[in-house]
Formats: structure tokens, C-alpha cells, sequence
């Protein structure tokens, strides 16, 4: 009894999912013929007629889509009279037209060297985004110099813009062709990734955490090296973050807070310019800041990579940290360096968590007191 329930019973699912495959078909039939209009559409003048520039545009404003979906379609009625095997196979199900139109584009550029059996071979078995990779090998194979051509003119196309909010922060807008943009993800991606179990940063901010961290350590013949290149001016009060000190200033930045400044100088590979009270440019403790060539090398040996606990971003991709800062009198030499990350550099300056050798040499990290505990804290 309950087998023959369970056996005949229909799944509501069954019968949404068989109405939305034969839906699609009719969609990707309608794409068809309204592409065949479309091509038709463009032989006239009549966008012309009606003031636009191109039946592209047309087609944008009056049937309400992008530009690149206006052209696939007028390539897609243009191509098909050469297409007969494939609209078939759209026909029948096989394919899809997102597919189809892939295979007018590649029509459309290699002319009579189209191999539409195999593509369509591909077109059955494929996603659209993989069988995407298959039309450009198609293409290719059939005219490499023209593959060459567009991927310069991505190259033309390359473009990156800053501009600042009111508040300071900087919006980044660009560009990128295929390769170049490959490079920088490939560039960022390692820098990208969890720096251990409890990094909680969400993808998006790692990878801009991970850009501004490249562009800290300016790349040396594929070594990261830190050069002096960012120019900060600050009073002496700023620096030893004195209550009532103004705040310092940056190149290319609106003035930056005390405790930046003061993670900027802790690696003491800033080009600063500090402004004594009577606003001359002086340029105080440079013996007791730098961290000289040996010395680096010495904690490299040491310390192996950054040494916050489950850190791994290995010794090329940190900075030193005194562990007493230098403006605090704390001591250039060794024991009073460490090598920390970007992140965990940022975390123990701008972000107030501390970190401290215990006696045993290891090394233990401490938050930062919220308010909460503060107030539980009370007046003891
Ligand atoms: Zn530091
Ligand atoms: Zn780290």
C-alpha cells in the first residue's frame, strides 16, 4: 500500500521543473526569430529614420536592452542562414540559444573556417561559460592574428580612477584587459588569503587589504622590498601621540590619525619630514629608527615570517614591529623587534591589540579592551 503511495504519487517539483525546461525552449525560439528581425531590422534605415546612430542603439532604447545583448542577437539573425545544424539542435533542446549566439559570434569572425560540427559537438556537452572558452579556442585556431588584435585593443582600453569621497576614503573604478587583469589577481591572490583561523575578513576586503599591502612593499626585480617612498609631514607631538597634537600629513591623502603615523615609522621606511615647533624641517632619532640591512636580515633568520600566532605570510611579506615603539624609547636591537604581516602590523597600532614576548619566547597577542569591559572593569 504505502509503496504503491510513494511509487505513483506526483512530485509537485516533477511537473515545475518539466514546464520550466519547456518554457526555455519557447524563450530560446522566440531569441531565435526575434534575431532573425533584428538582422533583419538593421538591412533598413529606419533607426536612422527615427534619429539613432546605429540599429544597436535602437534596439537598446526600444526594446529595453544592453548593447551587448542588441548585437549578439543582430549576430545571431545574421549568422544563421549558415547555421542550419545548429538552430536544429536549439530546436530540439540540445542546446540553448545563449549557446547559439556564441556560435554566430565565432561564425562571424572566422567566416568559412567554422568547424560547426565540432563546436556543436561542444555546445551539447558544455556550460555556457565553458563552451565560451571553447568558441574563443575555435577562433583561435582560425585566426589568431585577429585574437592578437582584440586583446591589444583590451590593453587601449586599460583604465584606473581615485577619487576622493569628502571623508577621505578613495573610490578605485577601472578596467582591465584579460591579461593584465590576470596579472594583478594572480599578483593579489596570495596575499588574499586567510592569515590564519581567526581572520574573519570577508573576501572583498582581504583582496583590498592584499592591494595596498603590494603596493607597501614596492616589488624589487620580483623581491618585495621597502623603499622609502611615502612622504608624511608630522610634529613631533603627533608622533609621540601627545592629547591635543594635530593630526599628520600624507602625500596623496587627506591628514592621517597619530596611530598611523606611528605604524608607518615603526618600520622606519618612511621618508618623513618632521616639523619641529618652530615648523623646520628636522628629521629626528634616524640612528635609533632604522632598522639597518643586518639587522633585517638577522630577524628574517629569526623570526622566519610574521609572528603572530597561526601567521604564516612568510619573512618577504612583513615589516618590523618594536615591540616598544622607538618614540617611546624603546631600543633599535633585536629583542625589541619582531616581524609582523601587514595586517597584523595594522592590527597592533591602528587596531590597539598588543603583543608580547612571554618569558618563554613566545609570543602571546592580547585584544583590544572594548568599552564593555571598560565599564565592568570599573574604578578598582
Ligand atoms: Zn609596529
Ligand atoms: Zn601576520
Amino acid at each position: 500500500m504505502e509503496s504503491e503511495v510513494w511509487g505513483t504519487a506526483p512530485r509537485a517539483g516533477e511537473a515545475i521543473a518539466a514546464e520550466l525546461i519547456r518554457r526555455r525552449q519557447k524563450i530560446d525560439q522566440d531569441e531565435l526569430e526575434f534575431s532573425y528581425l533584428a538582422a533583419q531590422f538593421a538591412q533598413t534605415d529606419e533607426y536612422d529614420w527615427q534619429g539613432f546612430d546605429s540599429p544597436i542603439a535602437w534596439l537598446k532604447a526600444n526594446c529595453h536592452m544592453s548593447g551587448g545583448a542588441a548585437s549578439a542577437r543582430i549576430c545571431a539573425g545574421q549568422q544563421a542562414e549558415h547555421l542550419g545544424q545548429s538552430s536544429e539542435a536549439m530546436a530540439g533542446g540540445e542546446i540553448g540559444f545563449a549557446h547559439f549566439a556564441l556560435i554566430a559570434r565565432t561564425s562571424a569572425a572566422v567566416g568559412e573556417r567554422l568547424d560547426q560540427d565540432k563546436l556543436l559537438g561542444q555546445a551539447r556537452k558544455q556550460t555556457i561559460a565553458r563552451f565560451h572558452d571553447s568558441c574563443y579556442h575555435a577562433r583561435h585556431a582560425a585566426d589568431p592574428k585577429g585574437c592578437a588584435a582584440d586583446e591589444a585593443q583590451g590593453v587601449e582600453a586599460r583604465s584606473l580612477t581615485f577619487a576622493n569621497s569628502d571623508d577621505g576614503m578613495v573610490y578605485v573604478n577601472g578596467m582591465l584587459d584579460k591579461v593584465g587583469g590576470a596579472a594583478v589577481q594572480a599578483a593579489l591572490e596570495p596575499l588574499a588569503q586567510r592569515t590564519g583561523k581567526n581572520d574573519d575578513r570577508c573576501r572583498e576586503r582581504r583582496v583590498a587589504d592584499a592591494l595596498v599591502e603590494i603596493c607597501t612593499h614596492e616589488l624589487d626585480h620580483g623581491v618585495p622590498s621597502r623603499r622609502p617612498h611615502m612622504q608624511v609631514t608630522t610634529s613631533l607631538e603627533t608622533l609621540l601621540g601627545l592629547c591635543g597634537a594635530p593630526a599628520a600629513e600624507m602625500e596623496f591623502s587627506l591628514p592621517i590619525s597619530a596611530k598611523a603615523v606611528e605604524r608607518l615609522a615603526c618600520d622606519s621606511s618612511v621618508t618623513r619630514i618632521l616639523l619641529g615647533s618652530d615648523s623646520t624641517v628636522i628629521d629626528v632619532g634616524r640612528a635609533k629608527r632604522t632598522i639597518t640591512g643586518p639587522q633585517r636580515k638577522a630577524l628574517k633568520v629569526r623570526d622566519r615570517g610574521c609572528v603572530w600566532p597561526g601567521c604564516d605570510r612568510p619573512a618577504t611579506w612583513t615589516e618590523g614591529h618594536h615591540l616598544v615603539h622607538w618614540t617611546h624609547n624603546g631600543p633599535g636591537n633585536l629583542p625589541n623587534l619582531v616581524l609582523l604581516c601587514y595586517r597584523h602590523h595594522w592590527m597592533v597600532h591602528e587596531g590597539e591589540w598588543q603583543i608580547v614576548r612571554a618569558d618563554d619566547g613566545r609570543m602571546l597577542t592580547v585584544p583590544p579592551i572594548t568599552p564593555y569591559q571598560r565599564l565592568a572593569r570599573g574604578p578598582d
